[in-house]
């Protein structure tokens, strides 16, 4: 049966949702209040990593330990603003509890690692039909260490992730050297993770996703979805900032924004954003063949059409509070450290820098499926960490969704009721 499905949002999500609904036949409203690929959203700005083996969620065992640390230093990779700690506390307790055990770590490794494979082909595929199928690289990522030693500390993950399907080859420090001659010889052993790819510029695929989807008949409306009309627990309306649009179904995909949406109908999520940066240095001189994530940095450093982009940190401070754009000079400087080719006297206007908010769910989880209230209004947020690795296969979750089939992933573990 063919239905006007209002999409709500367009991140790589609403993005990729739009396209796969329209394939089902259904008549698609795109609701957004920017410009689709734009700055405002995460899915400009990201690490460009398209990681399958990204299972692991933020949260580890012994965490909590650190928090003292992470208020205390702005600009530690993970920070919290005092000032915003009362907010965040319930958020943090769960984000503790939820990586507290290697039991629980590996049970949310199972249940990202369905919505995450064979996401560079799904995303190649898409592109392809947008025609911008050159953005999408398969070429893997490498991690790389400063030594085996450091990536012996990190066995309890890379287990984990070997038992969720990530295979790897182990590069030495003279096959690191070949294949990365640019990269600072402190780093001497490195995995090429084959199954990875990247999106070489993440804004300009979502933009060519809406503009596929205008093509293909979707309305692409300019407006904020503020709350919904329902009767009889039936979806009636969107309600928007300039009048209500009338729908059958509605997606909300706002990704860090969608937090009072889903309480509007029945689902009271604990989303947050998690603020994350980056540092884009223009016309690199020296920058990674293959992009990596090396892991004294937790960062991605990746090559883009714009440049070298360097993307991570993780800041808890909310939607509202202005950029620390010292946490992205960190970046530009751990890259000119990486980098020794760089010059290091960059000139300011050859770094571009950004700020994006993460989705984030304390369980490092989305919330995918139906809302309690309305069945109607499905929930496509909270991807954290890995929203554009994760986009494609939640659009065609959705799209199953709506249009009654067997789901090809289970989506149990993506229930907003497990917050209740
Ligand atoms: C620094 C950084 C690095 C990252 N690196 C990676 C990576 O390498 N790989 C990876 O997989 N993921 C990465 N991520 C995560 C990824 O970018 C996000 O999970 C993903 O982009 C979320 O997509 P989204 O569509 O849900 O949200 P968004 O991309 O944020 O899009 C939400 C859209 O909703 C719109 N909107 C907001 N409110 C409303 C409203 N009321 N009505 C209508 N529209 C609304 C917004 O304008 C926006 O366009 C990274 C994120 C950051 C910040």
């Amino acid at each position: 049966m063919a239905l006007h499905v209002v999409v709500i949002g367009a991140g790589i999500v609403g993005a990729a949702t739009a396209v796969e609904l329209l394939r089902d036949g259904h008549a698609v409203t795109i609701l957004e209040p920017d410009d689709p690929g734009g700055e405002q959203a995460a899915s400009y700005g990201n690490g460009t990593l398209l990681n399958p083996s990204s299972v692991i969620p933020m949260s580890a065992p012994g965490l909590w330990k650190k928090v003292p640390g992470y208020l205390a230093d702005p600009l530690g990779p993970l920070a919290i603003r005092f000032r915003y700690l009362p907010r965040m506390l319930p958020w943090l307790m769960r984000f503790i509890r939820a990586g507290s055990t290697v039991a629980k770590i590996e049970a949310t490794a199972k249940a990202l690692a369905p919505l995450l494979a064979d996401a560079p082909g799904l995303h190649r595929a898409l592109a392809e039909e947008a025609g911008v199928g050159a953005l999408i690289e398969r070429n893997g990522v490498l991690f790389v260490f400063p030594s085996r030693a450091d990536f012996e500390a990190e066995a309890t993950s890379w287990r984990i992730r070997k038992d969720s399907g990530t295979r790897w080859i182990e590069l030495n420090e003279d096959e690191l050297r070949q294949r990365e001659p640019g990269l600072h010889r402190r780093y001497k052993f490195a995995l090429l993770v084959g199954d990875n790819g990247q999106c070489l510029d993440p804004g300009a695929l979502v933009a060519a996703l809406v503009r596929l989807a205008v093509a293909q008949g979707a309305t692409l409306r300019r407006g904020r979805a503020v709350g919904f009309r329902t009767e009889g627990g039936l979806l009636r309306a969107v309600y928007t900032n300039a009048g209500e649009i009338l729908a059958d179904r509605a997606v909300i995909a706002a990704g860090a924004w969608s937090k009072t949406l889903a309480a509007a109908v029945g689902d009271r999520v604990p989303l947050e954003t998690e603020r994350g940066y980056h540092a884009l240095i223009e016309n690199p001189e020296s920058g990674p063949r293959t992009p990596m994530m090396p892991s004294d940095g937790k960062m991605a450093h990746a090559m883009t059409p714009q440049g070298l982009r360097i993307a991570g940190q993780v800041e808890l401070a909310g939607l509202a509070a202005a950029p620390n754009w010292k946490r992205a000079e960190i970046l530009r400087d751990f890259a000119l450290a990486a980098w020794p080719g760089l010059p290091r006297n960059l000139p300011a206007e050859r770094i571009k820098l950004w700020m994006g908010h993460r989705p984030s769910t304390p369980d490092g989880l989305p919330c995918i499926g139906p809302a309690s209230g309305c069945a109607d209004v499905l929930h496509a947020f909270g991807h954290g960490h890995v929203g554009l690795t994760a986009g494609p296969m939640t659009a065609k979750l959705i799209a199953d969704l709506i249009g009654g089939r067997v789901p090809r992933i289970d989506p149990a573990p993506y229930s907003a009721r497990r917050f209740k």
